[in-house]
């Protein structure tokens, strides 16, 4: 539920709130409003005697939160989410688009440098690569691990770049924490509530990805697992879902970033590269991506895809890359001109 504070509430009546509803088991979120504060309340609300909230001084309504993403959801949290990601890197409300780029997984120091090189380059600000692989065999490439997390970091260090990986296991995240900005959690993984809940206490940002098949309503629940464990630096993935077509290797969906938008208060980004499959079709739904109002993009691009030891056939060679960036940050800067205009009408 939702305890609506009076306009004129005073502190110590917003804490009295909270001192009651903590003391009566519910896990409590505030939300600081232009207006008013909100009390977020998810808890069982059966304990609770009628009217005995609604009386409490400084509250002026109590209101049900109708969503089952409780804390994903715009009820309680109206304004939109600047996740941090490092210093200076941030992504959301009003933080302009941000693009992430990098190879599928971190082959060598060689290629991992030069795509960071080029993320930079091109007004990047945040790496991608992955170390630890979720293959579809286990006879292809699983990814470098704790070697291939190194020279990431210090790849993205030499540039000013921050740095997403994946994280496929519980076990895996002390491993990763050091090296990365934002935990990456996988299409696969999507749905694996034990890994969830461990990411939410890691203290750090967190990628996620729509899952496979997976709706737009269980990509919030899965987000909820996050925030409900006291982690809401989330940022939504849209990277394309599983439908009967078969000319792409996958459908992507662009109509769920407005639609998450409406839903959410967390950033939003596409993945336009697993959502197609094929790199001569990316740059056409990467600017599509920002169009639809997307707050960033994740990009796979490799010095020679040809070469790539996973996902090449999607990856961006680096000319390829530099064209799209160009034109990304001329789509956006229109998209932000609308925005300042529809602001200003
Ligand atoms: C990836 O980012 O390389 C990846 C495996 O993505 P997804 O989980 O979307 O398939
Ligand atoms: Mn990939």
């Amino acid at each position: 539920m939702i305890v609506v504070m009076k306009s004129g509430a005073t502190e110590e009546e917003i804490k009295q709130v909270i001192a009651q509803l903590k003391g009566l088991g519910f896990g409590t979120h505030v939300s600081q409003g232009v207006e008013r504060t909100l009390i977020g309340a998810i808890g069982d609300k059966s304990v609770l005697e009628p009217g005995f909230i609604e009386s409490l001084p400084g509250v002026m309504e109590v209101m049900p939160i109708r969503k089952p993403y409780k804390l994903v959801g715009r009820e309680l949290h109206t304004s939109d989410t600047l996740v941090k990601i490092k210093d200076g890197i941030t992504i959301g409300k009003d933080a302009g688009f941000l693009a992430m780029a990098g190879p599928c997984s971190v082959e060598t120091e060689e290629q991992i440098f030069a795509c960071a090189q080029v993320v930079a380059e091109c007004g990047g600000k945040v790496l991608r690569g992955g170390a630890f692989k979720p293959r579809t065999s286990p006879y292809s490439f699983q990814g470098l691990g704790e070697a291939g997390l190194k020279m990431m970091r210090q790849a993205a260090d030499a540039h000013g770049l921050a740095v997403v990986t994946e994280v496929m296991e519980i076990r895996q995240i002390d491993v990763i924490h050091p090296y990365t900005d934002i935990f990456q959690i996988g299409a696969r993984n999507t749905q694996n509530f034990n890994l969830l809940r461990e990411v939410g206490r890691a203290s750090k940002a967190v990628l996620l990805k729509r899952g496979i098949a997976g709706t737009m309503e269980e990509l919030l629940m899965s987000a909820e697992y996050l925030l409900s464990e006291g982690n809401s630096q989330v940022i939504l993935c849209e990277r394309g879902i599983r439908t009967f077509e078969t000319m792409t290797r996958n459908t992507y969906d662009i109509s769920a970033i407005p639609v998450l938008k409406k839903q959410t208060h967390l950033p939003i980004v596409g993945d336009p590269s697993h959502g197609i499959g094929k790199s001569e079709f990316v740059p056409d739904l990467a600017l599509a991506t920002v169009a639809a109002g997307a707050h960033g993009m994740i990009l796979e691009i490799h010095p020679n895809p040809a070469k790539a030891l996973s996902d090449g056939p999607q990856s961006l060679d680096f000319s390829q890359f530099r064209a799209l960036m160009h034109k990304i940050q001329r789509v956006s800067q229109l998209m932000q001109q609308f925005k300042t205009q529809a602001a200003l009408a």
